[in-house]
Formats: C-alpha cells, sequence, structure tokens
C-alpha cells in the first residue's frame, strides 16, 4: 500500500477545525479548553531536550503522518438515519504497522486522538515492540445506543476505513467504551472485505479479540497485569511492603476492574473507586471481584451496595498508599493533585494527570508511574496476539503472563536506571528512551528521497 500523507487521504483534515470545535464548545459550557495533544508535545520538547534529539527527527515526529476523519450514516433501530464521527490518527510507522485502540466516548476529538496516537509511537518503542502508533474512536455515547446499533456503527466504522486498517499496516484494538466484542465485529466486517483466500490471515487486523475468535489468553487483562508487574518494581525499589497496603482506583472498568482484581491477591485492599456515576467508600476494603462483576452486569459502579458515595473531591481526599487513575485524561490537576496524599500514582489511564497537577504532585514527593510506561501491557500482549494468528498458535496465559512480567520488569528498569542517570522524572525518562530508540532508525534509513 502506498504511503499517505495528510493531504492525499480521502477524508484527511488538518486538527485545526476539530480544535476549534472542541475549544469553542468547551467554552460554551464554561469549561476551561484542555489541549492534550499540546501536553504531550511539551513533553516530546523537554524529553528531546534531554537526550539531544535530532532536530529532524522531532520535525517529523511531533506530527502524525496520516490524520483520517470520517463522517458515516447509520440506521438506528427507530429508522432514523444518524451521522457519526469517526477518527482513525496514524502518528508513525517506522518501527512497524500503525498500533492503537479505538474509543468510543462522547468527548473524542481529533487532538485528544493525535494525542493519544503519538503516546502509541512512544509505548511500541519504549516496550521494543515492532508496532508503530495510532489510535482511533468515535464520538458518541456506546451506552446510549442498542447492541443492535453499536453493532451497525462499528460495522459501517470499519468498512469506511476500509484499506487505512490492515493486519500489516494498522491494527486497532480496545479502550474506552469498547472491548473485544468490538474487535470481534470489526475483524469479521474486515474479513468480509478481502478475498475468499485470505479471510484466515487477516485475524490479526485487531487484537484484543475474544479467544474464541482468535484472541489470546491473557489480553483482556494484560494493561492492569502490567501496571501490576511495575507497581511490584517501584516497591522492591522503595523497600515498601504491599501487603496491608490500600489503594483508590478512578475508573473501575477493564484497566482498573484488573488491576484491583490482581493486586488484592498481593494483599492491597481497595478502599474508593469512581467512574462516569460517581465515587464510593468502603474503608473495610472493596471485593474487587465482586464489584467487577456488578460492574460488568450493571455497566457501573453505580447502585453498588457494598459501599458508601462520596463526592469525587473526598475521593480524592481519601488517604491511601497507592491512587491509580484508570479512566480519562485530565484528571489531576492543580486542586486534585493538592488532595491527594498516596504515596504513588500507577496510570493506567493515558494522560491521566495534566502538568500543573503533575507538578504539585512531584513536589510533594509523591512517585509518578507514568502511562506510557504503566499501561503498557495492553500493546504489549497485543503484539502476543498478534504473533499467534500469524502463527496459527495458541500460547497459554501462563506463557503470556511470564513474557509480559519479563518485558514489563525489563521496561522499568531501563526508565528507572535512565531517570536518574539524566536526572529527569521517570515519565520524561520513558519518553526519552523510546526517542532514542526512533532516533537510531532514523539516523540509519535517513529522509527519503
Ligand atoms: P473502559 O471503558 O473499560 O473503562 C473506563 C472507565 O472510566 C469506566 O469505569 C468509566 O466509567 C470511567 N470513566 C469515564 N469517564 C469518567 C469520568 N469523567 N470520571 C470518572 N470515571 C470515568 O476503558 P479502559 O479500557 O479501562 O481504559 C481506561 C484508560 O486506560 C483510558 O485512558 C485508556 O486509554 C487507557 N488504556 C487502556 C488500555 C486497554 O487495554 N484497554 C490500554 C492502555 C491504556
Amino acid at each position: 500500500m502506498t504511503q499517505k500523507t495528510p493531504d492525499d487521504t480521502k477524508t484527511s483534515a488538518s486538527s485545526i477545525p476539530a480544535a476549534r470545535e472542541s475549544r469553542t464548545s468547551m467554552l460554551a459550557a464554561g469549561k476551561e479548553f484542555y489541549d492534550f495533544f499540546r501536553v504531550v508535545q511539551d513533553y516530546l520538547d523537554r524529553a528531546g531536550r534531554a537526550i539531544k534529539l535530532e532536530p529532524f527527527v522531532q520535525t517529523i515526529i511531533s506530527q502524525p503522518k496520516n490524520e483520517l476523519i470520517i463522517n458515516f450514516p447509520v440506521k438506528m433501530d427507530t429508522g432514523e438515519v444518524r451521522l457519526f464521527k469517526g477518527y482513525r490518527v496514524q502518528h508513525n510507522n517506522l518501527l512497524g504497522p500503525f498500533k492503537g485502540g479505538m474509543r468510543y466516548h462522547p468527548s473524542v476529538t481529533l487532538d485528544d486522538v493525535k494525542a493519544l496516537a503519538a503516546m502509541m509511537t512512544w509505548k511500541s518503542a519504549l516496550m521494543r515492540l515492532p508496532f508503530g502508533g495510532g489510535k482511533g474512536g468515535i464520538k458518541f455515547d456506546p451506552h446510549s445506543v442498542s447492541k443492535n446499533e453499536l453493532q451497525k456503527i462499528t460495522r459501517r466504522f470499519t468498512h469506511a476505513l476500509g484499506e487505512n486498517i490492515g493486519p500489516e499496516y494498522d491494527i486497532p484494538a480496545p479502550d474506552v467504551g469498547t472491548n473485544s466484542q468490538t474487535m470481534a465485529w470489526m475483524m469479521d466486517t474486515y474479513s468480509n472485505m478481502v478475498g475468499s483466500a485470505q479471510k484466515q490471515s487477516v485475524k490479526g487486523v485487531v487484537t484484543g479479540k475474544p479467544v474464541s475468535s482468535g484472541g489470546t489468553l491473557g489480553r483482556t487483562k494484560a494493561t492492569g497485569q502490567g501496571a501490576v508487574y511495575c507497581v511490584i518494581q517501584w516497591a522492591k525499589e522503595r523497600g515498601f511492603s504491599l501487603e496491608g497496603s490500600t489503594m483508590t482506583v478512578q475508573g473501575f472498568g477493564n484497566v482498573g476492574s484488573h488491576l484491583a482484581v490482581i493486586l488484592s491477591r498481593l494483599g492491597v485492599s481497595t478502599i474508593a473507586v469512581g467512574d462516569h456515576t460517581g465515587y464510593l467508600l468502603n474503608t473495610e476494603g472493596f471485593n474487587p471481584h465482586k464489584l467487577q462483576d456488578y460492574v460488568a452486569r450493571n455497566g457501573s459502579i453505580q447502585g453498588y451496595p457494598g459501599g458508601k458515595p462520596i463526592t469525587r473531591d473526598e475521593f480524592f481526599a481519601t488517604k491511601a498508599d497507592i491512587f491509580a487513575p484508570c479512566a480519562l485524561e485530565n484528571q489531576i490537576g492543580e486542586p486534585e493533585a493538592s488532595l491527594l496524599t498516596c504515596r504513588v500514582i500507577v496510570e493506567g489511564a493515558n494522560g491521566p494527570c495534566n502538568p500543573v497537577g503533575e507538578k504539585v504532585l512531584l513536589d510533594k514527593g509523591i512517585d509518578i508511574l507514568p502511562d506510557v510506561l504503566a499501561n503498557s501491557g495492553g500493546v504489549t500482549v497485543s503484539y502476543y496476539e498478534w504473533v499467534q494468528n500469524k502463527r496459527s498458535e495458541s500460547w497459554t496465559e501462563e506463557e503470556v503472563d511470564a513474557k509480559l512480567e519479563k518485558a514489563m520488569n525489563r521496561a522499568y528498569k531501563e526508565v528507572s536506571d535512565f531517570s536518574r542517570l539524566k536526572k529527569v522524572d521517570m515519565r520524561i525518562a520513558a519518553y526519552g528512551l523510546a526517542l532514542q530508540r526512533l532516533e537510531a532508525v532514523y539516523k540509519e534509513r535517513e529522509i527519503f528521497p
């Protein structure tokens, strides 16, 4: 497939209109505009200075390669035709196919997707995966449509993406608002768009599929599991005992719930949780399995009988050893950071701390295990799924976990060592390592023509 630039993709657009659109709507709603892409650019600048990054490399990776916006119609259950806005941003494919999740959420904007796509490039490079970075999504609330409508929206978007995705070109995965079912629909739609002889060989067009449809054991919990391996390494480094410690978790979806379940086996008690419906406290500790089952059945923590409702401020002020933000970006600004009193923050979510909040946290001596490292277990196990699809293999969960543990421990050590050596925080260290790896390849390959 020929490479596309932002100018020749069929539905490409510059980021400016979408940024203006979201800025306008946020200002109209009386909210401050948060430019997530700008934040990621600033981290890139800081890490670039720390490693004296070649200016030509910085120039290339400061913008995504391709930005697609697709407006597509779907006939809803009532017969009404609704137009949906879908995005796919392909940030970089120097090290391998574009790779990254698909988000279904009403707040999805092109700028956010650009930020998340760039972070996928750093994550793949940091984890030494043969992948680049991409991200996509559809701007709508998946809770507001029926299952039938959800399937039609997913299939129509996949069809509209057409050759812009593919097992050797751009490989989506689940993110906020999507799951293994979404991936099964995407894979099935894509496989119906290729010739009969290719059907079996395109399973790797998405990862995070149900195991019976070509997914891998260990993928559903992989992001939470990877974050747990980071927490274990952090605890070892700090001489901190996880047994008997406490945690608060914002976002009890895929990442947050698995993190809580796995850490509970190590004696970590989750005492406060929150999601888009509100916050709950249980000083005795939640049973994370029961809460996970409840969320699977009811869609949120709302109405869960095992906890006392508290406000968002009370949640952030709850004293605990570990705080795990596992919801959305820009959740911890100055006010939230001032309330927090934990020892460590493990960023299950992408970009949960904004730069002002982050400074307050670091000044307070709170350690931050940054997103690019802490939640990279998802893309790492996605890579294992892709390899299994290519080889028609199925690995045991033990094999997957063992490989993931080794990969996370190595990455943690590299980031921690780099942070000490260069006297930068863990986030800049993670970016720095990723950038060094990209820079080495750009220097070898140079610029075409
Ligand atoms: P999910 O849809 O399974 O869960 C999202 C959770 O966030 C839900 O509990 C939801 O209620 C909560 N939430 C949404 N809006 C909120 C708000 N305004 N306030 C508080 N809570 C809110 O999604 P997920 O896959 O668990 O992803 C969570 C985060 O982890 C995202 O930042 C995502 O990009 C990141 N991440 C996910 C993966 C993965 O493999 N799924 C991998 C890496 C990073």
